[in-house]
């Protein structure tokens, strides 16, 4: 078809009304024409007045909302050393503006609708623009900044005009600098190149006095706006959504990249650049791998970001804000306005995929993305997420804009004049991060832009360098999969994995508990051992009853592996009888009494224990199994016992305590802990608390958790005395008289209950003058650990982290007066004795700093696993990916890494999928969940393994 024919099919199109016009375009559909291909005819002559373009309407309504804003504001800054005629330069100016209606256009509603109002003239002067008078010479560069950024920010009358300004400094006779500033609505990255070409040419004509014959214009801004609402309008937009539809889905995530503050409801807009160093190798080898995987640079660099963007998210779904200049049709080309459009590029970045995969993925996104580029993006948000939140970007929140030079603004080669293009700090950015690239013969050019709001300079200087390391990965390998794909350098991935998990050989090896005890026993045998009430024990008492009752015990058969359930209130006999148990080569399980009969009943049975250790009186209540031995305390002769230690069997690796948790995964499980992680984590907790003889200990906690076993064996393995709290609940009043009346040093509580004695304490005052408080279990709020803080003021306020699989509190935040949480939850701290602590990804990938991962935990301080339950135990505890045939335990809590080396608990992670009445499709499970008697409804916990998803349990 030729151009006139074109032009009048075009022309018959758009002049149409919009049911003719919508047949019309279903016809050409059908033969495969689209307006998209036609020329854009002028038929203004039949309109009453001339529309906005849908970006120009999106500008229009933001302006409205804040005129004040300089956010639509595009800027340019040129130094120019010559000699300036700016008599011509003013001409020059003037004949442009006679030659772009855009740069006399102003906005007006009509009819309740906005309309652009052409001018056949609207004169626009060159300010000039001054330095102050007296100006030190070292402060010229940043006072020329700081013009160019008044320049910037001055706002514009969209209704008044002029919407575009110049100034111009004249720094030396021979030394100017001319700011062209301009407003979104009338202009756009590749206008202000136009502009300044065309500037620069025509300022030459007139300095020289010659003509100047530009390309001619056939059409102007308006008759493209005219030509996209009629388009759209007649069903264009339809037919181009549709793919956009499939493309994104109907759910819209948000990009969650770990922020170090929180979004505000209202973002400033505040931005900053940080600019990245490629250098000519990488550039040139990051060429190569593009041609040989048959991509372009900007597809090769989007896919990288976007794996760059997986990982520091986890998320697979990565979506990309990409501007598309929107010039690809020549009557278009030389025209000031806004085009450019903006597409979002979504990518399913999974690790398993390998990168050239997701290179053809990305590529056909792309291809995709350009023949479907006419869709305007105010369009596309409105059809995808018309609820739009001010607190982030819709669609998209990471922007990617590819550059070839020539359209780069800081060189530009005009002949006669000596120009260079001027940098200068530009201080907003429209989205949460920004990756600016430039193409140019000397190599690859790369910056980042952040949102001020979000992140702060070092982040995204370390966020920068991440980028570039897996650049050189991709280079030098591509075929891998995206998973193992090094980001981190050489040097980050040491100091995280190896440095920063030294082993601790200080508290790796000594006596286990119950021989330390002894030697204290020995040691200082008058020493206060245990108080309950008037009672009182010294730890010649404790270790010689302990010894007399071990006896019994391996008389009845107890020995290494042998398990002993122990059912007793709270009391001086409840601690001999688990210092006893262990003693006679043993291991225990605590039944609390107050728990319900079917939950005893299920430990009973579960745990196999060979033998319950309790009083007459409980045993009655109790509902003890057929065939299961007991003890009852009180009917037992143990004066006629030995009062010296038995001869004990059990090495390091024998099982010391179940402990079951109920967890979120289902029916309780036994956790089974070994005497040498116990043993190695009992010294090296004793060293962070600081732990002396003169210390006296309030243990408080049920000894159905295993908190309670850290904080009785802690004391007594060095040689401090224990204060063991009523069977029954203490008020706050209680737990401050018995503190005072023992001088109590130390004690350890629930979260829920050091907030009680915190609120005590600022009614009543008298808080005892404590060295250490413990809390942990839970996560504590920064404003329950400030009250802690302030109305208790002990030396040390412990946070004790960890799940019962890693030996009580495997990490631990020791903060002095001094130390603030600085995050929502108090930290979980750093590592307790010989063990290890990484926060990996979802591919079990080391994460950097601030990142949010899995913790995982290793060393020596791990349980054996669950009882009877090698499947389970497989799952949680993980081949440690670091090499040394050592397991990790999978913690299931989300956490991230600070640089002072302590880690922040962030959350559970969330696994769970919520299923009703029990149809789901996971085969195994539905059995397991059908098998639950009374059971209507269930959290099915799942997680992603090797395997795809696996379940772990189900919480009704
Ligand atoms: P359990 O095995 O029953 O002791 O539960 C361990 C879980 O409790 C951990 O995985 C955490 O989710 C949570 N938890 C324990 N201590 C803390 C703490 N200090 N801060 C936050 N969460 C904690
Ligand atoms: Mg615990």
């Amino acid at each position: 078809m030729d151009h006139a024919s074109a032009l009048r099919i075009a022309q018959r199109f758009i002049a149409l009304p919009v049911d003719k016009r919508r047949q019309y375009l279903a016809k050409m559909a059908e033969q495969k024409v689209s307006p998209g291909n036609l020329p854009i005819p002028v038929i203004r002559e039949q309109l009453d007045s001339l529309p906005l373009s849908f970006a120009q309407e999106r500008q229009w309504f933001l302006w409205q909302l804040e005129p004040g804003s300089s956010a639509s504001h595009i800027p340019t800054a040129l130094r120019l050393r010559c000699h300036l005629d700016t008599q011509a330069l003013q001409q020059a100016f003037d004949a442009l503006v006679a030659r772009h209606e855009t740069l006399r256009t102003t906005f007006v509603v009509e009819e309740e609708r906005p309309c652009q109002r052409v001018h056949g003239a609207l004169p626009i002067a060159i300010e000039p623009l001054h330095l102050p008078a007296t100006l030190a010479p070292e402060h010229q560069d940043a006072q020329v900044q700081a013009l160019i950024e008044q320049q910037i920010a001055r706002p514009f009358d969209l209704e008044h005009g002029p919407l575009v300004r110049l100034g111009l400094l004249t720094v030396a006779d021979d030394e100017h600098v001319l700011v062209m500033v301009q407003h979104h609505i009338v202009s756009d990255g590749w206008s202000m190149q136009v502009m300044v070409d065309e500037l620069m040419q025509l300022y030459l004509g007139f300095v020289h006095g010659r003509a100047v014959e530009l390309p001619a214009l056939p059409i102007q801004y308006a008759d493209y706006a005219i030509w996209q609402r009629r388009w759209m309008e007649a069903g264009g937009s339809e037919q181009q959504l549709a793919y956009w539809r499939e493309q994104l889905g109907a759910h819209q995530p948000v990009l969650e990249l770990p922020t170090d503050r929180p979004r505000a409801a209202q973002p400033s807009l505040r931005g900053a650049r940080v600019d990245l160093p490629i250098d000519s190798a990488l550039s040139e080898a990051l060429q190569g791998l593009a041609q040989q995987q048959q991509v372009t640079l900007f597809m090769l660099l989007l896919a990288s970001f976007q794996v760059l963007l997986h990982r520091y998210t986890g998320q697979t779904d990565i979506r990309v804000g990409v501007p598309n200049a929107n010039r690809n049709r020549v009557e278009t080309d030389r025209l000031l306005g806004f085009f450019v459009n903006t597409q979002v590029l979504r990518a399913d970045v999974q690790g398993a995929l390998a990168f050239p995969a997701l290179l053809q993925q990305v590529k056909q996104t792309v291809l995709g993305a350009q023949a479907h580029q006419d869709l305007p993006f105010e369009q596309l948000v409105e059809a995808l997420q018309p609820d739009r939140s001010l607190s982030h970007n819709p669609l998209f929140q990471v922007m990617y804009n590819h550059q070839r030079q020539g359209r780069d603004q800081r060189t530009r080669q005009v002949p006669g004049l000596d120009i260079e293009g001027l940098f200068w700090e530009s201080h907003s950015a429209s989205f949460d991060l920004t990756l600016d690239t430039v193409e140019g013969e000397d190599g690859l050019w790369a910056s980042l832009t952040y949102a001020c709001d979000l992140f702060d300079a070092a982040t995204i200087e370390r966020l920068g360098r991440h980028w570039l390391t897996l650049l050189r990965s991709l280079v030098a390998d591509p075929s891998r999969c995206i998973a193992a794909l090094p980001m981190l350098a050489v040097d980050e991935h040491e100091h995280l994995h190896a440095v920063r998990n030294a082993p601790d050989l200080l508290h790796a090896d000594g006596p286990l508990v119950h021989e330390r005890i002894a030697q204290w026993a020995a040691q200082t045998p008058q020493a206060t051992a245990l108080l309950f009430g008037e009672q009182r024990m010294s730890f010649a008492q404790l270790d010689q009853q302990a010894n007399r009752l071990a006896h019994a015990l391996v008389t009845a058969g107890v020995g290494p592996e042998v398990l002993v359930g122990i059912a007793l209130e709270r009391g001086l006999e409840m601690v001999v009888s688990l210092l006893a148990v262990l003693k006679a080569g043993g291991a225990y399980t605590p039944l609390d009494p107050q728990y319900p009969r079917e939950r005893l009943a299920y430990l009973m049975q579960d745990s196999g224990m060979a033998l319950l250790l309790s009083d007459s009186a409980l045993m009655q209540r109790l509902p003890v199994p057929e065939g299961l031995a007991t003890l009852a305390l009180d009917h037992m002769d143990l004066a006629s016992q030995p009062c010296h230690a038995p001869a004990n069997a059990a090495q390091a690796d024998n099982l010391a305590y179940v402990i079951y948790t109920s967890g979120s995964t289902g029916l309780p499980k036994g956790v089974a802990v070994a005497h040498g992680p116990i043993a190695m984590h009992c010294r090296a907790i004793g060293e962070r608390y600081e732990m002396t003889p003169a210390d006296c200990e309030l243990h408080f906690m049920s000894f159905a958790f295993d908190g309670a076993h850290e904080r009785w064996l802690t004391p007594l393995t060095h040689g401090a005395s224990l204060l063991i709290r009523d069977p029954q609940l203490w008020t706050p009043e209680q737990t401050y008289a018995a503190m005072h009346e023992h001088g109590v040093t130390v004690a350890a509580f629930p979260p829920v209950y050091l907030q009680q004695l915190a609120e005590h304490a600022e009614r009543d005052g008298n808080p005892p003058p404590m060295r250490v408080y413990c809390f942990g279990g839970d996560a504590v709020s920064e404003a329950s650990y400030a009250m802690a803080r302030r109305a208790l003021r002990p030396t040390y306020i412990i946070n004790g982290y960890g799940p019962t699989e890693t030996v009580v509190t495997p990490l631990i935040w020791k903060a002095g007066e001094q130390d603030s949480c600085g995050a929502a939850y108090a930290p979980i701290g750093d590592r307790v004795g010989e063990r290890r602590a990484y926060v990996l990804d979802a591919d079990l990938n080391l994460l950097p700093l601030a990142i949010p991962g899995e913790l995982y935990l290793g060393g020596q301080g791990l349980a054996r696993g669950y009882l009877k339950r090698p499947g389970l135990t497989a799952e949680r505890f993980v081949p440690d990916p670091f090499g040394n045939g050592a397991r990790l335990y999978r913690s299931g809590d989300r956490v991230s890494l600070r640089s002072s080396g302590i880690i922040d608990y962030l959350g559970r992670i969330d696994r769970q999928v919520k299923v009703r009445g029990f149809r789901i499709e996971l085969g195994e499970v539905e059995a397991r969940l059908l098998a639950v008697p009374g059971v209507r409804e269930a959290v099915v916990v799942a997680q992603a393994g090797p395997s795809g998803q696996q379940l772990v349990g189900y919480v009704v």
